[in-house]
């Protein structure tokens, strides 16, 4: 995948506004504007902060987001159509995701809507009609059949992530690439491993579960290690496996998932305690495997072991998620266990109203804290429906199975409890999000209604 530098422009300001119009960022471009000359370096993290963020009498706000994931990407994409100068700084020399697959429920469905990256347009997706977990007696636990206001598609992480990219660039964000964050402050100050600081009106920390915004300034949180062992990989389908179906099947506290992700694709999982050694090897113990799930030999046997991304599972309960100008979005805020399919949708959705709320007030400290309020009661819920779910499934006696199925059956015909584990229209804000993300700006400056853009005179670069 690329990031492409930018060229830059530099030079003074052609001042029209007051200083009292001008964003916190701008002041500090303005300062540094008087040395752009000497060290600037296009294309470069530390050169870009140097850019002018406004055009005539307007201001365009400046974010930096730290972390290129599905969060961060997210965010870009929001907020650079909602008019702001975007940045999103990665780590890594290459933006790319794991090779699986991923769920995707009517709350992130809707929240890739709003972002103008409609399921329809990924390089490759399934709709997935209905749902069925199995126990190891071979009977079912439960099913449920989606409907159109409660909609689940299966794609590849690739072709999400990508799509996102494509996306923010589209709108504008800047992608730069190997370009590692070691710190942030509440006043909007950014620090770069190769430059920096740079201040920014925000700093979005969307970094994932290890996350170095989190840690460097102190937010109070907790990471719990779930006690479980992911293995996720691609296979390809053929003419034995589901097609617009997910099945789940549990054996002990051995669970597999197969579910098509479009053309071709099945998307694997498997999980196990990090104690069940024969589950965790790699390569795949496939006599263990089968040994627990007869019928799946066929899909073990066409598993590539050098293609499973193997890891242990994190939580991370993290509160406040705002300091300052600073918010944490997506696993750095909130990792959750995956059995419920929505952390991604969550961060997704996360984005699309951060960009909505951070957009109408002045006040950029209250905007956050007010997009906190607004999404703490879809997003903990989740986490520890997660939560209590990971531990039927990870921490059950091995010698109870039956009572596990029959208490899982009783609580699936709970509506709240299927709302959550179902998800989605639970889970959305009610009605579509049609939030005011403003379309891409078109070539003269103007949107789709004809309204002038406000963006800086640099922000009008291609992206990359
Ligand atoms: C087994 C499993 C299955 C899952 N299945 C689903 C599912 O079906 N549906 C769903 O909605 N969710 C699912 N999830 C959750 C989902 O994968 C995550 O919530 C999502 O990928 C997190 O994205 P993110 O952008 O927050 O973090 P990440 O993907 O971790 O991205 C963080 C990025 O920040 C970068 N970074 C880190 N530190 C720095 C730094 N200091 N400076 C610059 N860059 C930095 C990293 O390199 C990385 O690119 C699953 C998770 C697991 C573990």
């Amino acid at each position: 995948m690329r990031s492409r530098p930018h060229r830059t422009r530099f030079g003074a300001p052609a001042l029209q506004e007051s200083e009292g119009a001008k964003t916190d960022s701008e002041r500090e471009i303005d300062c540094e504007g008087e040395h752009a000359g000497s060290n600037a370096q296009a294309g470069t993290a530390e050169a870009a902060p140097r850019r002018l963020a406004r055009k005539g009498n307007h201001v365009t706000r400046r974010a930096e987001i730290v972390g290129g994931g599905i969060a961060g990407l997210s965010a870009a994409t929001a907020l650079a159509r909602a008019g702001w100068q975007v940045r999103v700084h990665e780590q890594a020399t290459e933006l790319r995701e794991i090779g699986s697959g991923i769920e995707l429920l009517e709350n992130g469905l809707r929240a890739l809507d709003a972002l103008g990256v409609p399921i329809g347009s990924l390089k490759v997706s399934e709709q997935i009609l209905s749902f069925a977990i199995w126990d190891e007696r071979n009977r079912p636990i439960t099913s449920s059949t989606m409907s159109e206001s409660s909609r689940c598609f299966m794609t590849t992480r690739s072709a999400l992530h990508n799509a996102l990219l494509q996306a923010a660039t589209a709108a504008g964000a800047e992608i730069a690439t190997g370009s590692r964050v070691t710190g942030a402050t509440a006043d909007g100050h950014v620090y770069l491993a190769n430059g920096g600081p740079v201040k920014a009106d925000i700093v979005v920390g969307a970094d994932g579960i290890g996350s170095r915004i989190r840690t460097a300034m102190g937010f109070s949180s907790v990471s719990r290690d779930l006690r479980y062992v992911s293995k996720r990989t691609l296979i390809p389908l053929t003419a034995d496996d589901p097609r617009g179906s997910f099945p789940g099947y549990w054996y002990r506290s051995r669970r597999i998932g197969v579910g098509p992700c479009g053309p071709g694709l099945l998307y694997v999982f498997l999980y196990c305690r990090p104690d069940d050694q024969r589950g965790c090897a790699i390569p795949l113990d496939r006599e263990s495997w089968t040994a627990s799930f007869p019928h799946l030999g066929h899909v073990f046997s066409r598993i590539d072991d050098e293609n499973v991304d193997v890891r242990r599972v994190w939580e991370v309960i993290c509160r406040p998620w705002t300091r300052g100008r600073v918010a944490l979005i997506g696993d750095a805020a909130h990792a959750m266990a995956p059995h419920l399919g929505q952390a991604a949708c969550m961060a997704m959705e996360s984005a699309v109203v951060l960009a909505e709320i951070i957009d109408q007030p002045a006040d950029v400290e209250n905007a956050l804290r007010a997009w906190e309020a607004r999404r703490r009661p879809f997003v903990d819920p989740a986490r520890r429906y997660g939560h209590v779910y990971n531990s039927f499934m990870m921490g059950w006696p091995a010698r109870h199975p039956a009572l596990r199925s029959t208490l899982v059956h009783i609580a699936y015909r709970s509506r709240a409890v299927r709302k959550r584990i179902e998800g989605a229209p639970a889970l959305a804000p009610q009605g579509p999000l049609t939030h005011p993300v403003k379309p891409p700006q078109s070539d003269d400056g103007h949107d789709s209604d004809g309204r002038k853009q406000h963006r800086g005179e640099d922000n009008a670069q291609a992206p990359g």
